[in-house]
């Protein structure tokens, strides 16, 4: 896996592969978003503070015969 795979087969844009794991025949990946891509939620702007950050649980299409 890589951010360019993950990109191609899964559409996920903007973010930067970190890890994959296999746990109970599911196929997780970890990503995270990249400092320079923070921007507000609601105008847009770059011109923000990161405070922290948070876990958030995506699904996804199957890849192959693994269940995403
Ligand atoms: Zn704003």
């Amino acid at each position: 896996m890589s951010t360019s795979l993950l990109y191609h087969a899964l559409g996920v844009r903007g973010y930067k592969y970190v890890k994959t794991e296999y746990v109970g025949g599911e196929v997780s990946f970890t990503i995270e978003q990249p400092r320079e891509s923070y921007c507000c939620p609601v105008c847009g702007s770059d011109r923000v503070i990161g405070r922290g950050q948070s876990y958030r649980r995506f699904r996804t299409v199957s890849i192959g015969a693994k269940r995403g």
